[in-house]
């Protein structure tokens, strides 16, 4: 059990009396669970969410949260615990033997909310989305735990057991989030298909018994010489804990090296003989990059882990789910509130499909380059990174985890005009910038999502509400300071998206751009929102 954190115990849920039937059930109250579970109920839709656990993530899991999870964690109302509470970082250091190689700055404009990256332990995310959840009206059933499935076309009907029995309940609409494991996965039979890579990795979280004066940022060692022929990583974490991780080699003894007669002398190996410390969490993992061919299966729909498995370099495992419960939640609103059709839903495999697609293959060329597998790669890596430590040019050769960046569903079939080249356009995440709303200091991402936004780069136009579509509102962002509309007074909002005065984008409810116009058209408007939910072929 981890020193700084104690796991709280939610109280198993009694099991029913009779029948039950519910439109959405979530299997697991993990990361990504518990981030559907509060869209939807955020949305209004009644959720009810199934964990075989009674708490939330333990030990040493996610700490890396990235920007895009930060800001759909600020729509859902957590952003602020997570900012408060994480450490932020946007500076990577690479290190080859006993010489830095190079830094990279992750985020080097300002004018955003969120940084690159806060790291933060996540079961500190998971419990604070638990208490979301339950503000927002989200049954949560702990311990009890999905044994088994069947399913016609109208509902699966789901075999659940807890300690005080076994039932049965069907669901409407099943969303399988219940990890790498996916018993609804198995259960269903569908293939889960990669690659596994022949390595272990120690973990020691580690805390520094006095203040530290290193650095939050994220260092990565290629051959140092305090862990010879291997790589090395440290990052810091809240409550005065350090993520120290340590490649091992195939051929380790995983049990041996989880002892701390081993441990030890590596981690004082890294922080040199001076630092005190005491070992919180010591684990050694392997990992896989692998995924299913399709995430929505019917009214059974996959996300997060259960639906794809990436390494931890890049930090791609939960932010990606959490950008896959972004894109479903709101679309699952709009089929199951009758105000789109079900084909929406296939739009969920045609974004979050290539998203994982390139999570998997970053962090595929990651592991690649950390383990080279063969003499001809080895001799690569060497080479670049022996050139990186002198040239410009060979530096972003050298792949030490590319970080988690948002997707852009540049080939959505939802994409409506582009409008003008440049900028955030169709399928990007809207970017964030600073503006001023009544003369106080605010941020454009937060009056967006949620809803369909209609983002107008003017001065207020009182006639266009009634104009739109129903289900689209209107967001006023001025060069100048004007009543009724939020002042861009960096120019940034209209800068990062390319905007001309007088343009418009549409936003859907997971703050992705729909379509741009370079004037607000009423119609053309409307024939971009049919298209967004999935209404025209
Ligand atoms: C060492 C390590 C470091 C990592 N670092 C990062 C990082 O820095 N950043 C990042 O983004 N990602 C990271 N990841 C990946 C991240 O932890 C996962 O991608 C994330 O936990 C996936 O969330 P999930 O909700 O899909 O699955 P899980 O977190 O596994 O949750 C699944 C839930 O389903 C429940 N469940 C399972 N089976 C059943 C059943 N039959 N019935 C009912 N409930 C069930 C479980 O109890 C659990 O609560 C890391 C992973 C590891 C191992």
């Amino acid at each position: 059990m981890p020193a700084t954190y104690a796991n709280p115990r939610y109280p198993v849920a009694p099991t029913p009396a009779g029948p039950e039937r519910h439109p959405v059930v979530i299997a697991g109250a993990g990361l990504v669970g518990l981030t559907l579970a509060l869209d939807l109920a955020r949305h209004g839709l009644p959720v009810l969410v199934l964990d075989e656990d009674d708490t939330v993530s333990f030990g040493s899991r996610a700490i890396c949260f990235a920007k895009r999870t930060l800001e759909i964690f600020d729509r859902l109302g957590i952003g602020a615990a997570c900012l408060e509470k994480g450490v932020t970082w946007q500076t990577g250091r690479v290190f080859v033997r006993d010489r830095e190689a190079y830094a990279f700055d992750l985020l080097p404009e300002t004018g955003h909310r969120c940084p690159a990256f806060v790291n933060l332990q996540q079961y500190y995310a998971e419990e604070w989305l638990v208490e979301a959840c339950r503000a927002a009206g989200v049954a949560i059933r702990w311990k009890h735990r999905i044994a088994g499935l069947t399913r016609d076309a109208a509902r699966t009907t789901l075999a659940i057991e807890t300690p005080d029995g076994a039932y049965a309940l069907d669901a409407e609409w099943l969303i399988a989030c219940d990890g790498v494991r996916s018993t609804i996965r198995r259960a269903l039979d569908l293939p889960f298909e990669g690659r596994t890579f022949r390595d272990h990795f120690l973990i020691a979280d580690v805390v520094l018994k006095n203040p530290s004066e290193m650095p939050p940022q994220r260092w990565f060692w290629f051959d140092p010489p305090f862990h010879p022929g291997w790589s090395a990583l440290r990052h810091k974490q809240p409550d005065g804990v350090w993520r120290l991780d340590f490649q091992l080699g195939w051929d380790a003894d995983p049990e041996a090296e989880k002892h701390p007669d081993k441990v030890i002398p590596r981690v004082r190996a890294m922080l040199g003989e001076g630092v005190e410390f005491e070992l919180e969490w010591v684990s050694i993992y392997t990992f896989r990059c692998r995924r299913m061919d399709r995430f929505r299966h019917g009214r059974v729909i996959f996300a997060g882990d259960a639906a794809h498995q990436v390494s931890p370099f890049g930090a791609r495992g939960g932010n990606g789910g959490v950008q896959d419960a972004d894109n479903l939640a709101w679309k699952l609103a709009f089929v199951l509130g009758g105000r789109a059709p079900e084909a929406l839903l296939d739009s969920y495999d045609a974004e979050r499909g290539p998203a994982a697609e390139e999570n998997i293959l970053n962090s595929t060329r990651t592991a690649d380059f950390v383990t080279p597998r063969s003499d001809a790669a080895r001799a690569y890596r060497d080479a670049v990174l022996a050139l990186a430590e002198r040239h410009e040019f060979a530096r972003p050769l050298v792949n030490s985890g590319r970080l988690s960046r948002p997707a852009t569903y540049g080939a959505s079939p939802l994409n409506g005009p582009p409008g003008w080249d440049g900028g955030a356009g169709p399928g990007a995440p809207a970017p964030d910038a600073p503006v001023l709303r009544d003369g106080r200091p605010d941020w454009l991402l937060r009056h967006l999502g949620d809803g369909f936004r209609l983002l107008v780069f003017d001065t207020p136009d009182p006639a266009l509400a009634a104009r739109l579509p129903a289900g689209v509102s209107l967001v006023f962002v001025s060069a100048e300071e004007t009543p009724g509309a939020l002042w861009d007074h960096a120019g940034l909002a209209a800068a990062r998206f390319a905007a001309p005065r007088g343009a418009a984008a549409l936003i859907r409810p997971d703050q992705h751009v729909a379509a741009r116009f370079r004037a607000p058209d009423p119609a053309a408007i409307a024939a971009a929102f049919d298209i967004a939910l999935g209404r025209r072929p």
